[in-house]
């Protein structure tokens, strides 16, 4: 008796959100991309309620295609990763090559077998953020399609932020809730914005035009290696998805003027104009619009304060190069799911243990974006490639024990984890990073001859280097 009763009232409250009783108040998350679904659906597995205001914005294209291995133990706590296998292609790993003739590296994701799944996916990004939501509404999640309308305040006599009159009929809340807002909003940086909190930003300033192509030549031997190219001037990606690639330029944006006036010529001239592309697109025909995103990195002063936390996009953005985008929202919200609501919704009771926990949460993800920067600046400053030939001379050399090749294996898994979202914050291989770019680069030409340019010149890079 009691279970049916359970499913009757479950079932109308799903369809009748805004008459639901409010016992105590819900989690309201505000934005419906990976990050707010995610978090949905790990709080509701946990039996929290939560309310995500969804304002139904579903562009044909997303950027966030290509996944870490990191990503997969998210989808597989949430239930859903034979749907996203079902909707992607399998990953095996990621290659970099230098344009004209420069180094290639290859990272399969087998060197992370010991504590990642050895693999990952490239997905359609529209497609995957509907899965994520259906599975959020399926736990039980309630979802209002409305976009949030928020409103700074003051609390506790800091910045706060609260929904509007307007937005709060809208979700059915009474007048006594106060939940907690989680802003996962993506770039908007609704909170943030309204509260005037100020970020951290990091070196790039570039923009990105990237469309879906056919029959564009992919170079790898393994369907579903995506590959990163050090241009002639920027960088570019080649994401295998299903029947298509996904293929976008990264590069400053007084070059980019340089290519035409509309998306479309740029993005056609970048590829026109880089060997390393032009030959590959030979046949290509583009099925999609281009899409344009401005490349930033940037990270909040502030996660969390009184009522309020940042997820996601929202709290910061480390940078597309290596893909962790993705990761950081799913990784943030099974921080906040795990580490905040360990104990369930009872803690939003206690003001104290809620501040100590939001403040490891903080601190968590300042930590994981410190690790991802610090990686990302070896594939743009070079010095992951001369790593990576110095340590291909040193394995050939012969030595006792086989050492040296046993280095070499050693730290290509280090780095192959690093950036697979396993031991990115890891203090040794940090470490054996920043030893093996000091001391161990023997004979290899200085990193610049394989860094990321900003401005476009004619001849090879080899020869400019
Ligand atoms: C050029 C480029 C390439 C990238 N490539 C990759 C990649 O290959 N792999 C990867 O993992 N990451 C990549 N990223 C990063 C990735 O796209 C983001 O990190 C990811 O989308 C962040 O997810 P999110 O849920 O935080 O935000 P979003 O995906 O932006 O979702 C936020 C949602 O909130 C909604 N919203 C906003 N305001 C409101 C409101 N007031 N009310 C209701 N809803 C609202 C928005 O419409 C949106 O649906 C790339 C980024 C760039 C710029």
């Amino acid at each position: 008796m009691l279970g049916w009763l359970n499913w009757r009232l479950k079932a109308a409250f799903k369809r009748y959100p805004f008459i639901m009783f409010q016992a105590s108040s819900p989690v309201v998350i505000v934005g419906a991309g990976p990050a707010g679904c995610t978090l949905a659906g790990l709080l509701a597995q946990r039996g929290i309620d939560c309310l995500v205001f969804d304002d139904d914005k579903r562009p044909e294209l997303l950027v966030g295609e290509s996944l870490i291995p990191g990503v997969v133990p998210v989808f597989r706590q949430l239930g859903v990763e034979d749907r996203v296998a079902q909707i992607s292609t399998r990953k095996p790993g990621a290659s970099f090559f230098v344009t004209d003739g420069g180094p290639r590296l290859h990272f399969s994701f087998k060197n992370v077998e010991s504590h990642l799944p050895p693999y990952s996916y490239n997905t359609p990004r529209p497609e995957l953020d509907n899965l994520l939501r259906v599975r959020a509404e399926e736990l039980g999640a309630r979802f209002v399609h409305a976009r949030a309308e928020l409103e700074p305040c003051i609390k506790d006599g800091q910045p706060s932020i609260r929904l509007s009159e307007r937005s709060r009929e809208v979700a059915g809340l009474s007048a006594e809730s106060e939940p907690l807002l989680v802003d996962a909003s993506g770039r908007a940086r609704t909170f943030s914005r309204l509260m005037a909190i100020p970020a951290n930003k990091g070196e790039r300033d570039d923009v990105a035009y990237f469309a879906h192509f056919e029959d564009f030549d992919h170079d790898e031997v393994e369907n579903g290696q995506v590959i990163i190219s050090v241009l002639r001037a920027g960088w570019s990606w080649r994401i295998p998805l299903p029947g298509r690639l996904s293929v976008g330029v990264v590069i400053s944006k007084e070059h980019a003027k340089t290519l035409g006036a509309t998306a479309e010529e740029r993005l056609e001239n970048a590829i026109r104009q880089e060997p390393l592309l032009a030959e590959k697109a030979m046949r290509a025909r583009r099925v999609t619009p281009v899409m344009t995103y401005t490349n930033y990195q940037l990270l909040s002063e502030r996660g969390h304060g009184p009522g309020w936390v940042l997820l996601g996009d929202a709290f910061g953005f480390v940078d597309p190069m290596l893909s962790p985008g993705l990761f950081m929202s799913l990784e943030g919200a099974r921080q906040l799911a795990e580490g905040v609501f360990a104990n369930g919704a009872e803690i939003l009771t206690q003001p104290e243990t809620l501040e100590r926990a939001m403040v490891r949460y903080d601190r968590r993800i300042v930590e994981w974006h410190h690790a991802w920067q610090e990686l990302v600046k070896y594939f743009y400053d070079g010095r992951i490639f001369r790593i990576h030939l110095a340590g291909k001379n040193l394995a050939m050399k012969p030595s006792p024990f086989n050492l040296a090749n046993r280095m070499e294996r050693h730290s290509t898994a280090h780095i192959a984890s690093m950036a697979s979202g396993g031991w990115t914050r890891s203090g040794y291989s940090r470490s054996l990073m920043r030893m093996l770019s000091r001391y161990l680069v023997w004979d290899v030409p200085p990193a610049e001859s394989f860094a990321v340019r900003q401005v476009h010149r004619d001849e090879p890079r080899s020869k400019a280097a």
